[in-house]
């Protein structure tokens, strides 16, 4: 077991040494495999975030009042902090997000998680732990034999280098029979945990018998630490340690950092369908913003609060106060926000629909705006280019048409090119992050988030309870 004085990698309270001592070693691993694309390498060169990040946590802890109490409370041990004296030998429960793409051949389209879980599971069995790997996968009602984990285990060989064992549950004897047979530095793959209903009511019964599998616990499940499942919260109610992982530490260093103590001018793109799903994103990020830049269908609420007519654009009519609440906060608090200038308007929402370009003060009755128009794309851009940090959440536009996708692809490049100038560039999950994709710049951001959901929560401020429930760091006297 780590004691007071083995260092606190994760530990956002710990001294500048310890999480300097620590860091590399999470880096190192990850630097090992092919992970670029998610990364970590940033992650690694940037060592003065983390500082900043621990250093304005600990300014935010230490005063009373208002505050994010939640993220100061996030300070939680890392598997970093772990040394092979508290490995070897250990059974370790590690709940991953390996909720992965499949065809309908069940061939995995995109391995970006699998990848993700990489250097949690590596540091484990370089350790001599026997990993008990589980996760979920898709949303099965009961055993659904489409959503079973097999097609992952020779994906996992192929990352890891090792033969994965598979189990056809993820409780009873059988299971134990294979945890009881498993090698030091050997994986056995759970089968899909959502197999069991009790798995979301986080049953405390299911989750001790989960738990009586292992010793120790390991959360690296960041897309699911959002919810107070069996696997994610229950469990550490009975394994000690309980720890985060690598890939959970790091989104955290990024999305809770971002947050806290960005490099300033710091600016925020959100994008997507709805104001009305981006609300608490919005309100969380105006505290801390210099700039915000507004896109997508949530656009036209905003025109129609100012009196434009927006023809036949998405609008939420029960959202109009609420848009013009939000731009008064943002001229109280300073934030330069920025509405597209111009749009592109279509005749139908459709891939073959007919464009053209407009002001935004110029739709006409019957077209609908799906994407920013050109002049938005150069105000946008300009405005970024004096910013340190940049995070993004939501398309431009309907960037699943290509005809619609200009301005979404143009903020991705536009990003791509910051961070090649050492512009921190945050991607905050979903559909931002298949824009990237499409656009093939993944690899320049500094971070790309693997939780939609769990990175919208963090943005805006709340707690997670799969990153609550773990083991807080250990404070290391300075
Ligand atoms: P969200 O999940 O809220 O981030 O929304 C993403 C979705 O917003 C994507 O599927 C886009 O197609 C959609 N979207 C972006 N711009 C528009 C628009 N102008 N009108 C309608 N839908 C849009």
């Amino acid at each position: 077991m780590a004691s007071a004085a083995s260092p606190a990698s994760f530990s956002l309270h710990s001294a500048s040494t310890s999480r300097r001592r620590a860091i590399p070693s999470a880096a190192a691993v990850a630097l090992r495999s092919p992970l670029r694309r998610l990364g970590f390498a940033g992650f690694a060169a940037d060592p003065v975030l983390s500082d900043h990040v621990a250093s304005r946590i600990l300014a935010v802890a230490g005063r009373s009042g208002r505050g994010p109490r939640g993220l100061a409370s996030m300070a939680k041990r890392s598997v970093g902090d772990l040394t092979a004296a508290d490995l070897k030998g250990k059974k370790v429960f590690v709940r991953a997000d390996l909720n992965v793409p499949l065809d309908e051949n069940l061939n995995i389209t995109d391995d970006t998680r699998i990848r993700a879980a990489v250097p949690t599971i590596e540091y484990l069995i370089s350790n001599g732990a026997k990993v008990i790997l589980s996760s979920h996968l898709g949303r099965p009602k009961g055993v659904t034999p489409k959503y079973s984990l097999n097609p992952l285990v020779p994906s996992l060989f192929k990352y890891l280098g090792i033969k994965v064992e598979k189990a056809d549950d993820c409780i009873g004897p059988e299971v134990e029979k294979l945890v009881n047979a498993l090698p030091e530095g050997g994986v056995l793959l759970l089968e899909n945990v959502r197999f069991h209903p009790e798995e979301e009511k986080n049953d405390p019964e299911f989750a001790k018998k989960l738990a009586s599998l292992a010793e120790l616990y390991v959360n690296d499940a960041f897309g699911t630490a959002h919810r107070a499942h069996a696997s994610t919260e229950g469990v550490t109610k009975y394994l000690k340690p309980s720890v985060a992982g690598f890939l959970l530490q790091k989104e955290l260093e990024y999305l809770v950092g971002a947050v806290l103590n960005p490099k300033r001018p710091f600016a925020a793109i959100v994008g997507g369908s709805k104001v009305s799903s981006k609300i608490g994103v919005i309100e969380s990020l105006l505290e801390k913003v210099d700039i915000l830049l507004l896109g997508g269908g949530m656009i036209f609420t905003f025109y129609k609060a100012q009196g434009l007519s927006v023809g036949s654009s998405l609008v939420e009519d029960d959202k109009l106060d609420l848009a013009t609440s939000l731009l008064q906060k943002a001229k109280s608090k300073g934030v330069s926000l920025l509405l597209p200038s111009d749009v592109v308007i279509a005749d139908k929402f459709a891939a073959d629909a007919n464009s053209n370009v407009v002001p935004s003060s110029a739709i006409p009755d019957g077209w609908m705006g799906l994407d920013i128009g050109p002049d938005s794309v150069k105000t946008f851009s300009d405005a970024l280019d004096a910013t340190k940090t940049v995070i993004w959440n939501g398309p431009m536009g309907v960037f699943e048409f290509d005809k619609f996708a200009v301005g979404t692809e143009a903020i991705a490049n536009k990003l791509a090119d910051l961070s090649s100038k050492g512009v921190t560039t945050i991607i905050g999950g979903g559909d931002s992050v298949a824009a990237v994709e499409k656009v093939g710049v993944a690899d320049k951001m500094s971070h790309i988030s693997t939780g939609g959901g769990a990175s919208l929560e963090l943005l805006e401020g709340k707690e997670l309870p799969g990153v609550v429930a773990l083991n807080e760091a250990v404070p290391v006297a300075a």
